[in-house]
């Protein structure tokens, strides 16, 4: 670590001038409004660069400042962010910006304490909110700008350890002490486009000259390890029960994966399972044909659901017994498109959509084709 922290001036004009030339130019830094850097920081949580670009433009027109988010009504705010994913983030943006209008005026604390208090606002954001909007001396370590630090310091271990994690804390808090709005951002680019993960690019790194790792030959085998565990499998049914041109869809609780936003209703299934008995043990629910469609895979971060989507008619709009579920509604096609759903949600409906008007095959309960599987 000493070198690098012996020639501060050194590396962080190289890395500035680096940056100047070769940062990745997002809408958000386009801006010194404090609201817009949190709206993209809250969106980038979880979230690649690229998806959140049209949907950060979107949210600024729609919502300019942040008493317009804090006065939109929650089913406005979700249907904005639908297909972003993590939509607890959505529920918490709203709350936190009626709190700072109600707390604080209308303007983001400029505090790393203040902000961290915020519902949804944790520690990385509250650091990136901080040093980026308010210029504070706070570092923002995301995984790209922990792994650049790592390496520059040739630091063992593995660095999502609590020790190794407060050691890369303690450097990375030394490096932003000064010009933390650029030196923070600079790390973070640096890190998604030449400190990479499996091959890092050290011959085009502006700092090649004070890095560690590259001069041990450490750059590919550092960190030690970072591994993602495999996100695990489940299987689930997807019910598109129809009811005279109405269809039956459930509002998942306030809490949790998807929270609020509405769906057909879904179970999980064993591979074995047959989709008319499941219909009745989860939602007390007997349908006169079954018929089903192509089954699909949808990745979350921790785990992949494999859908088995089955399309069925009611005899009379039931309303369903158990399920889990907050709400059940029984809607038209137009209902339908205005509710706030999720990406999994919006697949399922494009997948079904073109044929939901259309008569299910005739042939009773007892006639289920199987799915052929993911
Ligand atoms: Fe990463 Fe190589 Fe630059 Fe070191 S020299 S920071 S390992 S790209």
């Amino acid at each position: 670590m000493a070198p690098l922290l012996l020639e501060p001036d050194r590396w962080r004009g190289a890395l500035l001038a680096w940056y100047a030339v070769h940062g990745r130019s997002l809408p958000w830094r386009r801006s010194d409004d404090p609201y817009a850097i949190w709206i993209a920081e809250m969106m980038l949580q979880q979230t690649r660069v690229a998806t959140v670009v049209p949907y950060y433009e979107r949210w600024l027109a729609r919502f300019p400042t942040l008493a317009d988010l804090a006065r939109a009504s929650l089913a406005e705010v979700l249907e904005l962010w639908q297909g972003l994913g993590y939509y607890r983030r959505a529920h918490q943006l709203h709350e936190a910006a009626q709190i700072v209008l109600e707390r604080h005026g209308g303007e983001l604390p400029r505090q790393l304490a203040e902000l961290a208090r915020l519902p949804g606002v944790g520690p990385y954001t509250a650091a990136a909110v901080a040093a980026i909007a308010f210029g504070q001396p706070v570092a923002a370590v995301d995984g790209n700008q922990r792994r650049v630090l790592v390496r520059l310091a040739a630091l063992a271990g593995d660095p999502t350890l609590p020790a190794m994690r407060a050691e890369i804390a303690q450097l990375a808090a030394t490096l932003v002490q000064e010009e933390p709005r650029q030196v923070n951002q600079a790390l973070m680019d640096l890190g998604a486009s030449v400190c990479l993960p499996r091959q890092p690019r050290c011959g085009d790194c502006p700092l090649v000259g004070v890095c560690l790792a590259y001069r041990r030959g450490l750059a590919g085998t550092l960190p030690a390890s970072n591994r993602r565990p495999k996100p695990r499998r489940e299987g689930c049914f997807a019910f598109v029960l129809e009811y005279r041109s109405t269809y039956l869809v459930a509002r998942r609780p306030p809490q949790g994966l998807l929270a609020g936003l509405w769906e057909f209703p879904l179970t999980t299934a064993g591979p074995n399972d047959r989709p008319a008995d499941v219909l009745h043990r989860a939602f007390g629910l007997c349908a006169t044909q079954l018929v089903a469609d192509e089954p699909f895979a949808h990745l979350f971060t921790h785990k992949r659901l494999e859908v088995r989507p089955y399309r069925g008619r009611l005899a009379s709009p039931e309303r369903p017994q158990g399920g889990g579920y907050a709400e059940y509604r029984w809607v038209d096609r137009q209902e339908l498109a205005a509710l706030p759903v999720s990406a999994l949600m919006a697949r399922l409906k494009r997948l079904l959509g073109t044929e939901m008007d259309q008569p299910a095959p005739a042939g009773s309960s007892g006639n289920e084709r199987a799915p052929a599987g993911p």
